[in-house]
């Protein structure tokens, strides 16, 4: 394709905007048209459950950046409005408003929603946007209130840390039997039932959630647990994961299988790429579909798409191999977790029971493939660059150990 006269982001965000910012510092001219569904100019995400939640930060300071003055880059702002529908061949973007928009290159930066219980009474919260956020801090003010976390991953756990820091009384449920199953080892997840209860969370684990009652003004009142317990609550925040934002792109011609499929340079059909949370591509480093919920990687996936778009047609593009990077705030830690978790984990400096460590993860193999770092900054980035490097093991150790 020649260099393209007119792109079209889907997804008004923090994977969509650096996408924008990066065409237009690669020299971009065409038009680059952002479509959002949320009313709102991009803003950040993860202080929506520490800084903004905790009552310490208001919405001015959440704005991203680059939209801070959004006449900045020259973008057609279509903002409040969805895409309901894609057209492969005429290569168009259909909109809610009935308008439709054309593309030469077409970039999904649509990120993901939170998955929500199929019924409840007021009162029940999730945490995906600043109007979930609005709503939660509200409710939080309103207090004193009893609040339940029903799902004990990173959004949970955050929650959790910050409406007990608030001074609030909090139980926090999980289905599993440790927090963070999904992304950490048992270990490392019975490390953070153990910090929150530490700060007075009253943590149930290996029991799931049977129903949401009301009470007699209609707003929730008690959380059933599995086990017949019950815990009575003001506030319910459901934490449970996110579902990818591609019910748009169903029949389109786009391969859906939990994300858009992509193959490992993002490319999801002629033309169209994916990045971000909604983005599921072959990541060549670990050799498998990946999709990432990380800050980092949209951010970084963004900006790869983006030059990625203006270079296709002509050299043959670098994959795009990151290794993940994420980060969580609990209270007085600091979580950072650089690569994968594998089978077989190792502390190497400090100790589960301080609070502060490092473990490294190696896969069946035994080839170092990620670390976790509690309260140890300067090592997560250390062992981000090994990772990079593709260090062994033992250069970990020695690296990291203390
Ligand atoms: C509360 C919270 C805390 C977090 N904390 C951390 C953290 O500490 N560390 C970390 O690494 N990551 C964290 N994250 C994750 C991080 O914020 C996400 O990975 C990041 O926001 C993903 O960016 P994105 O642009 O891909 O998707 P999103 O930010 O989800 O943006 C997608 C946008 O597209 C819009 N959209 C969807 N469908 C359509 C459509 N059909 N038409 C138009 N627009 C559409 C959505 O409404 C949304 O505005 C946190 C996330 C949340 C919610």
């Amino acid at each position: 394709m020649s260099e393209p006269k007119q792109i079209v982001i889907v997804g008004a965000s923090l994977a969509g905007l650096q996408a924008a910012q990066t065409l237009r510092r690669a020299s971009f001219e065409g038009s680059i048209v952002l479509i959002g569904d949320e009313p709102h100019f991009p803003y950040d995400r993860p202080p929506l459950s520490k800084q903004f939640l905790a009552g310490a930060w208001e919405e001015e300071k959440l704005r991203l950046r680059a939209a801070v003055n959004p006449s900045e880059l020259g973008l057609d702002w279509m903002l409040g409005v969805a895409a309901t529908g894609l057209d492969l061949d005429l290569r168009t973007v259909a909109l809610g408003d009935g308008r439709t928009v054309t593309y030469d290159g077409l970039i999904l930066a649509c990120g993901a929603h939170a998955r929500s219980l199929a019924d409840h009474p007021p009162g029940v919260f999730t945490l995906r946007g600043l109007d979930d956020a609005r709503a939660l801090r509200s409710a939080l003010d309103t207090g004193p209130a009893r609040v339940c976390v029903i799902g004990a991953g990173f959004i949970g756990a955050e929650v959790a840390a910050t409406a007990r820091e608030r001074g609030l009384d909090v139980t926090m449920i999980e289905a599993a039997a440790a927090p963070l199953v999904r992304v950490l080892d048992a270990g490392a997840g019975l490390a953070i039932a153990e910090l929150h209860r530490r700060h007075g969370v009253d943590v149930r684990l290996g029991v799931g959630v049977n129903e949401v009652q009301a009470g007699a003004d209609g707003r929730v009142e008690r959380v059933l647990l599995a086990d017949g317990s019950a815990v009575e609550a003001d506030v319910v925040v459901v934490g449970i994961g996110v579902v990818p934002n591609t019910g748009w792109l169903e029949g389109s011609g786009v391969s859906i299988d939990n994300g858009v499929v992509c193959d490992s340079t993002c490319l999801a059909a002629p033309n169209v790429v994916a990045c971000g949370d909604v983005a599921r591509w072959n990541n060549p480093r670990y050799g498998r579909l990946t999709r990432v919920e990380q800050w980092d990687n949209a951010v970084d996936q963004g900006a790869y798409v983006a030059r990625r778009l203006l270079e296709e047609g002509g050299v043959d593009p670098e994959p795009f191999a990151p290794v993940p990077w994420f980060w969580s705030d609990q209270y007085d830690r600091k979580i950072q977790l650089a690569g994968v978790t594998g089978p077989n984990a190792e502390v190497v400096n400090g100790s589960l029971d301080e609070q502060r460590f490092v473990q490294l993860y190696a896969d069946d193999s035994g080839r170092f493939v990620g670390a976790l770092a509690w309260n140890r900054p300067r090592q997560a980035i250390q062992a981000r660059q090994l990772l990079e490097q593709e260090a062994g093991l033992d250069e970990a150790r020695a690296a990291l150990g203390g």
